[in-house]
This record gives C-alpha cells, structure tokens and sequence, in this order.
C-alpha cells in the first residue's frame, strides 16, 4: 500500500490549494471538490501531458469534444439506458445506502464478486455476516438496479420540455462521432479518435475523496482497426499505457494489471485488463483497456439507421471497424499523481513534506525569491522572473522568511527556485557573486551559482532532464 495516508493528501490540499471541499461555505455539497489555483494547473498538465503523450506525438489519433448532452437515443443504443445499473441496498435498521456489490467485494475480492446477480446480493450479504458501514447492523433489504445516469431537461416551456442524460461516460461522444470524422480528417485504418471531458454518474457510494464522484472527468481513446488486427493491436496499446504512467512519474511498483476474468467481463468484450494503483486504502481502477468488439458502431447502426461501415480501398471490403478503448479517469490520474508526489524528509532537523511531481506536471515549475525586500533586490528579481515566466509557469515570492518560501515551494512541488540576493547586485555580502543567483533544487537540495546570462538555459535543461 502507498505509504501517504489519504488525511495527509485532503489537508495538503487544501492548504496549499491544490483540492478545496465544493460549495465549501455553504456546508458543501457531499462528494463533490473544486480544484484551487494550484491544483488547476497540475489538472491541466496531466491534461496537456495525456493529449500530448496520445495525440500530438502519434500519427494515428485525431481529437474530438463532444458536447455533454447528447440526443437521448445514444443513451439507448450504448445500453446506458437499459443495464447501466449498480445494485443498491439499503439498511433496514439506519436507512442508509450502499452498493452491494462493493460492500461483498471489500471482503471476498473482485473476482469472487464479478457478474453476481442482483437477486443474490442480499442473500450472500447476509450468508457473509457483511456489516452496514454506518450502523454495523447486517439487517439488508432486498438489493435494487440503480441507474447511475443524471437526467436533466432540455426546453423552455414545458411541453416542449425533453428529458435528456448527462453523459456518464466520453466514449459515445467518439462513436457517434465517427463517420462525420472518418470523412474529415482522412484517417486509414487503424487510427483512434480521442477526446477528454466530463462524465456524470449518480455514485451510490461516491468516497476516497476524488477516487469516486458524481461529476468528473475522462481521457478516452477508441482506437478503431479492422476485426484481425485487434490482438495485434491490443498489447501495443496495453504497452503505451503503462508507459504513459511512467513517463508522468508513477512508480511503477506502485501499478499493477488486472485481467477481467469471463464473469466480469462484458458480453461484448473478449479482453479487458485494469491498470490499477496502491491506493492507501487498496489497489484501484486508474484505466481500463477494453477491446470492445463492434459492438457500439453496430448499435448505433442500428438506432440511427446510419451506415458507419468503413470501406478499405485496398481489398473493395466494407466493414464496422472493431475497437479498443483505453479509458483513463483524469481526476483519479491527479489523485495518484499527488498521492506518489508526497514525502517526507528531514532538512536541518526539520521535517520536511515535499511533492516530487516531474515537472512536465509541476504545477509551477520555477519559483523566484528575493532574499529581502530591498528596492535593487526586487527590481533584479522581477527581471528575472519576467525573462522566466515567457517561457515556464512561474511564481515571484517575496513575503516571509526565505525558510518559509522554500517550505512552501516544496509542499506544491516546485522543482527550482532561483534566490536573488545582495551578491547578485554587486553588493559583497559574501554569498553571490555579481549577476549570478543561487539555483536550488527541490529533490537533491543541491543549490548552485548560475550566471544569469545562462539561467535560462540551465533550467530549461534540468527541467527536461
Ligand atoms: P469503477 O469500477 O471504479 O466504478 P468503472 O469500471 O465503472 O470504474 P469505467 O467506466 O471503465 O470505470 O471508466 C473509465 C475510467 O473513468 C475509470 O478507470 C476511472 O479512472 C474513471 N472513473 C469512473 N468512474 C469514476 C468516478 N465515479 N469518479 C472518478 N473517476 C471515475
């Protein structure tokens, strides 16, 4: 288990401003969580690095942004409507809710759960001696189908009031997507479509702070092939995932795969394995990889009565092309990316806490600190920050003690801080020498003298080290 206790990442937080409560002043609004100023930029990085990572550096995946609200029959067709369901069951002795499935998994594994029928949750509740988490009662009702899906209306009087879905998940904004796409952009097979944004699911048991909520948000791709090709396909895929997760600074022995076994998986699906995480509290979905057949270009066919058969030019052949999806849940992605960041260390016989992000997603990468704030000291010190803010994130500090900025340029894991002091205005004070500044870095703590002339440089090599 990751050794970061999940208390010590909320009040970092919010602290610091990553992660806030919602609605925070109003008494918030269960489960759900604003990112602050600091934790908007990590989103956006691991946004910017996953786009970057899928998209702009292959030739074989396009991006859409499909709106949320989506004509209802989609909802039909991808069988959110009919089965996307958990089973629900109440507590006859408090009332509460909790999802059965979860509860039984929690104590018997996935594996012995997966693909349980409803009518047998109760009983294997009560045969398991499973205790409500809230009152510690086993007294269970008969367990139920809970859609997950939000509606909403669309219209403005009404009786021209419809009711629509919020999407619960990204993926059919690609597929119905797919012929307007195909005939766009010219793609040959095998080529994906990407897309990230938001998805709603009513949780019953949203938790673990971002792990699980009602809004959030999605990094899908559908990468489309023809039928042959996908146990080619699958395991390259399988490899750009895990690398993905390298590449942004997850410790690899803190990931694992997991294979759905035939009860868990879905009726279209012939392979789906799990990337999953040490959460504090367990392993934990981060991404799923599903080959998905052409199970949802055929349902859309047949629900839009649209043609999306794909004509390979080389052999005259027409087919609905098979695919496979890695879907990556970007919060969750945030949530591991801050729990793997944290440490401590001992500075000085102080405690230190310290977010080793890589700074491709460092919220700010360079910090610039002027030692007081004495009006020459300032003025060098904006310049600095001017020259490096063109080409980073950056941030100028000059409140507080330079021990105090230090601590806090750690706890949001800054990777440099740049100190102008007296020595870099040619005042001898015994520390810099003139028009160089000290160069501290946040893991080895190693400071250095950089001419400024050469600042920019440096730093630009040490962050892309
Ligand atoms: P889980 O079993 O945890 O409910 P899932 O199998 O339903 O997840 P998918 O439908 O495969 O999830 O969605 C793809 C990704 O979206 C997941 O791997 C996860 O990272 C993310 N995700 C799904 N549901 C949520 C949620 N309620 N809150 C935050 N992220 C989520």
């Amino acid at each position: 288990m990751s050794a970061t206790s999940l208390d010590q990442i909320v009040s970092l937080c919010k602290q610091r401003g990553f992660i806030f409560p919602g609605s925070e002043i109003y008494g918030g609004l269960a489960n759900t969580w604003d990112y602050g100023p600091v934790g908007v930029e990590l989103k956006n990085n691991v946004k910017k690095f996953w786009w970057d990572f899928w998209v702009t550096n292959r030739d074989d995946v396009v991006g859409v942004d499909a709106a949320i609200l989506m004509n209802p029959r989609v909802w039909e067709a991808s069988g959110h409507v009919s089965n996307f369901a958990d089973p629900l069951v109440d507590c006859k002795a408090c009332k509460k809710r909790h999802r059965g499935d979860k509860l039984l998994e929690e104590k018997l594994g996935v594996e012995e759960v997966a693909g349980i029928a409803l009518a047998d949750v109760t009983p294997r509740l009560i045969k398991e001696k499973i205790k409500c988490p809230d009152c510690g009662k086993v007294d269970w009702a008969e367990a139920k189908q809970f859609n997950l899906m939000f509606k909403t209306s669309q219209g403005v009087t009404e009786d021209s009031e419809r009711e629509i879905y919020m999407r619960p998940e990204t993926a059919q904004g690609i597929f119905v997507n797919f012929k307007n796409v195909l005939n766009s952009a010219r793609k040959r097979l095998p080529f994906g479509i990407a897309q990230i944004g938001k998805a709603f699911r009513n949780e019953i048991t949203p938790g673990n702070f971002t792990f699980r909520t009602r809004e959030f948000e999605q990094m899908e791709v559908e990468y489309f092939c023809a039928e042959k090709d996908w146990k080619k396909i699958y395991p390259e895929l399988e490899k750009a995932s895990w690398e993905f997760f390298e590449k942004l600074g997850i410790d690899p022995k803190n990931l694992r795969w997991r294979q759905h076994d035939d009860a868990e998986l879905s009726h279209y699906s012939a392979l789906t394995k799990d990337i999953e995480y040490k959460f504090p509290w367990g392993w934990g979905e981060l991404q799923g990889l599903a080959y998905r057949s052409n199970y949802d270009l055929k349902q859309h066919e047949k629900f839009s009565g649209e043609s999306l058969e794909y004509l390979d030019t080389e052999t005259n052949e027409k087919f609905v092309p098979h695919c496979i999806e890695p879907s990556f849940g970007c919060d969750r992605t945030v949530l591991t990316a801050l729990l793997d960041a944290y440490h401590e260390d001992e500075v000085n016989g102080e405690k230190r806490v310290v977010m080793k992000f890589a700074p491709a997603i460092a919220p700010i990468k360079v910090a610039v600190l002027p030692l007081s704030r004495k009006e020459q000291l300032t003025k060098k010190s904006r310049e600095i920050y001017d020259m490096l803010r063109a080409e980073f994130r950056c941030e100028y500090d000059e409140t507080q003690s330079i021990g105090k900025r230090y601590r806090r340029q750690d706890e949001i894991g800054t990777p440099l801080c740049v100190t102008v002091d007296f020595g870099t205005i040619g005042e001898d004070d015994g520390q810099s020498k003139k028009d160089h500044v000290t160069l501290r870095e946040r893991d080895s703590l190693k400071q250095e003298a950089v001419p400024i002339k050469k600042l920019l440089e440096v730093v630009k090599k040490k962050l892309s080290a």
